[in-house]
């Protein structure tokens, strides 16, 4: 509905639902950066403006909050995650390190699964963790079968990396996969070996995770619907009110249209359905608007795997190789430069927005090498594709990027999780310094968003704030000074252009009179909060279309 005929309705009723005064508003828009008021009706921001202009909406129907000079920002886009998987992640054990979980030694994962084992119970006869990082387990190496064994034999166990792209299972688990000498590795993936035999260790990566979908449980529906609700309320705690799920598989894209049918959606949530092959761009949703606060957005690629496991696909060979591979191991791609090229030319032609997962450079290679070929065939138009991750992304990249229309989203908490381990082992400390290489992007005016990636880190908004404009690593070291943004920057990467990275900026991502009522009222203002503070922001209440869904 136009802002004339809402603010008609306003003044001719019983005025605006919600009038929000007594506040430190920052718009992020450029035309009104700052006000004290915002009045909120059917769903939209009516007007924003200083509390006595603002008071002019107010009728008998209107809801007066005064914030008592609380800063209230636009409710903020998540640049990238995996709200359904992180719902999931609270059905597993959390095997995640400090700050996040207690997996921070392999006795410590072993304690949680026993633990869980006697207190909770199993998951349909599995035991299933998730969140383990060999970077940061004292031990400095996967979980292995004989580590699992150690917690049971009689039950299948099987564990997920943090970055989802391993895992690890126990001999009763590899047995119920079909896994063992006589198999060999599935293309794109790998099955690790015990030192010079071809006996499994109990690893998997990349795709040799397929081989459990199979044999393992899956959650039924209600528990699912149960868990999803879980991470919304994680996500509204940190301020973010429109998420992305961004490489659903089919059952993900179910389960979030069962939970939008039931009206069980408090953020909206924009799902990008995950292709490896492009006859599956016959089977999917075209995108379309929001339908009960869910939206199909494109297709997602996956194109290589995680710095921290050193299974992103690199230009250069890493600082050290893993356990067993040459010097100038490289990491590894998962998809043929055939089958990247027909994905994104089915995208392109059928108009869909397309992201990308691409760690390594030269995955980025392989990704851009498609978008080149399909924008010479379909011409330059307004398609957004997006570099997800966009760690290692080098400056001729980013030149590349720039002409082709493609948005960088970095995944910038890697500084602050990662961040010592990238420097010291896997990149050396020239290419880790400019990993997320974020100033690089606003020196070209280039529009990028950042991200957490949940739930391979917590979708802690205020971590992902500090880690972009500090840029300080467990040890308190700064990694790569000259790529930190600031506050303003930083935060228009989390709203505005988030906002425009799915499409939404004519609706989202500023307090603009028309715009959808997404708030978000934070106990400190970012603004003048020093540095070392921004990740201990506190949020006092999140706003979705002018209807509260989450208060401290
Ligand atoms: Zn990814
Ligand atoms: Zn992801």
């Amino acid at each position: 509905m136009p802002l004339g005929v809402l603010l008609a309705q306003a003044q001719a009723g019983a005025g605006a639902d919600r009038i929000y005064r007594n506040a430190r508003i920052t718009t992020m828009d450029r035309d009104t950066p700052a006000g004290q008021a915002v009045a909120v009706g059917s769903g939209r921001i009516l007007a924003v403006g200083n509390d006595d202009t603002v008071a002019g909406l107010a009728g008998s129907g209107t809801e007066i909050i005064d914030l008592d000079g609380l800063t209230m920002l636009p409710g903020l886009v998540d640049g990238h995650g995996h709200v359904a998987n992180a719902g999931l992640y609270h059905g597993f054990v959390n095997l995640q390190p400090s700050p996040a979980g207690p997996g921070n030694s392999i006795g410590a994962i072993q304690e949680s699964l026993r633990t869980h084992r006697e207190h909770d119970g199993l998951f349909d006869d599995w035991l299933l963790g998730a969140g383990y990082d060999e970077s940061l387990l004292a031990e400095h190496r996967h979980v292995t079968r004989d580590d699992l064994d150690a917690v049971a034999q009689d039950v299948p166990i099987f564990v997920w990396h943090v970055s989802g792209h391993f895992g690890a299972a126990n001999s009763l688990a590899l047995r119920l996969a079909g896994i063992d000498s006589a198999t060999d590795d599935p293309p794109g993936g790998i099955i690790r070996r015990r030192a010079g035999t071809r006996e499994p260790d109990g690893v998997v990566e990349e795709h040799g995770l397929y081989l459990f979908r199979d044999c393992m449980p899956n959650f039924d529906g209600d528990r699912l619907l149960d868990l999803l609700d879980r991470a919304q309320e994680s996500y509204a705690r940190w301020g973010i009110t429109t998420a992305q799920d961004g490489a659903s598989s089919a059952d993900e894209v179910a389960l979030l249209q069962r939970a939008a049918a039931a009206d069980r959606l408090d953020l909206d949530i924009v799902a990008y359905p995950m292709v490896l092959d492009p006859a599956e761009l016959y089977g999917l949703t075209a995108p379309e608007g929001y339908s009960n606060a869910l939206r199909i957005g494109g297709a997602k690629l996956v194109l290589d795997g995680s710095p921290q496991g050193k299974t992103a696909w690199m230009s250069e060979p890493y600082l050290s190789p893993p356990e067993g591979w040459p010097e100038d191991y490289v990491g590894y791609p998962l998809l043929e430069d055939e089958v990247v090229d027909a994905l994104v030319d089915g995208l392109y032609a059928r108009g869909w927005q397309v992201l990308a997962h691409c760690n390594g450079d030269r995955s980025g290679d392989q990704f851009l090498d498609a978008v080149e070929k399909a924008t010479a065939k379909y011409g330059l138009a307004d398609r957004r594709p997006v570099m997800i991750h966009a760690q290692t992304v080098r400056e001729d990249q980013l030149d590349r990027m720039q002409r082709l229309g493609v948005m960088p989203s970095f995944f910038v908490a890697h500084t602050f999780y990662w961040g010592d381990w990238h420097r010291d082992a896997v990149f050396g400390p020239d290419r880790a310094h400019r990993i997320s290489p974020t100033q690089s992007a606003l020196d070209r005016k280039m529009a990028f968003t950042i991200h957490n990636d949940s739930p391979v880190v917590p979708s802690d908004s205020w971590r992902l704030l500090w880690s972009a404009v500090n840029r300080e690593t467990r040890s308190g070291q700064v990694l790569g000074p000259d790529q930190r943004i600031d506050v303003p920057t930083a935060l228009h990467a989390m709203t505005l252009d988030g906002a425009f990275q799915h499409f939404e900026e004519a609706d989202k991502g500023s307090i603009t009179p028309g715009k959808r009522a997404d708030l978000v009222v934070l106990s400190d203002d970012p603004a003048s909060l020093p540095h070392d503070l921004l990740k201990d922001i506190v949020v006092v209440e999140t706003i979705k279309d002018g209807r509260t869904i989450y208060r401290h």
